[in-house]
């Protein structure tokens, strides 16, 4: 076996013992390769279970953690879902596997600069990037079926509420930042809205405004 192919088999391996069991999310997992959105000296810890830093002092998540988000997020191939931190980009991708269209946003414009070009040269024509503050939400485009906040909040913020349809799902991690934050499941009802607390996570901090990059 390659040194790439045992690379990968032992990140799926984590996935799974990690409690990431949704078929469509550890195959959307194998296929997008993590080291497409990790640059430079980190590119070959790509594949290990760990967050990695990116441009403008930002981090690519744990792989356990986004392969537990989306499947939190029981996402189908009908919904059109926003992300609020593209980051690196790497959730848009997997997400881009699973729903019909993706709306993903970052405050640092560099940030979605360089996520789109991976996602050009990926072909995953699906997913839009846009450099935008996301606690205001993208109201053009909604409402949507799936919101997915990949940057602490001290709330959610209540314009992504309220661009969630009824029966959609948020999840979010909340909490103050660099303290223990807890990772919230928010189902939309016909009446409000019912929360879930899922699992305790570190995320950087959701911030208002524009990057200045
Ligand atoms: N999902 C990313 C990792 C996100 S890191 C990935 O797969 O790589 C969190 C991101 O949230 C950072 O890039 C940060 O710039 C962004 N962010 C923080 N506050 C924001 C806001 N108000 N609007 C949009 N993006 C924000």
């Amino acid at each position: 076996m390659t040194l790439d192919a045992e690379a990968k088999m032992q990140f799926l391996f984590a996935l799974r013992s990690r409690g990431v069991m949704d078929k469509r999310v550890l195959e959307a997992m194998e296929k997008i390769d993590r080291g497409a959105f990790v640059k430079g000296l980190f590119a070959e810890r790509a594949y290990e279970d760990m967050p990695l830093p990116i441009a403008c002092g930002q981090t690519i998540s744990q792989p356990s953690i986004v392969g537990l988000m989306t499947q939190a997020l029981q996402v189908d191939p009908r919904h059109k879902v926003l992300e609020i931190g593209t980051g690196s980009g790497y959730q848009a991708a997997i997400l881009s596997q699973l729903a019909r269209r993706v709306y993903t946003m970052d405050r640092h414009k560099r940030l979605v600069t360089e996520a789109q070009a991976v996602f050009d040269a990926l072909d995953l024509a699906n997913i839009t990037a846009i450099a935008s503050d996301g606690t205001r939400g993208l109201p053009e485009q909604a409402p949507f079926d799936r919101i997915l906040i990949t940057a602490a909040a001290e709330d959610p913020p209540g314009p992504l509420l309220a661009e969630l349809k009824v029966g959609g799902i948020m999840v979010v991690p909340v909490g103050q930042s660099d303290a223990v934050q807890a990772l919230i499941k928010v189902t939309r009802t016909e009446t409000g809205f019912d929360y879930d607390e899922l699992r305790q996570v570190r995320f950087v901090p959701l911030v208002e405004g524009m990057g200045a990059d």
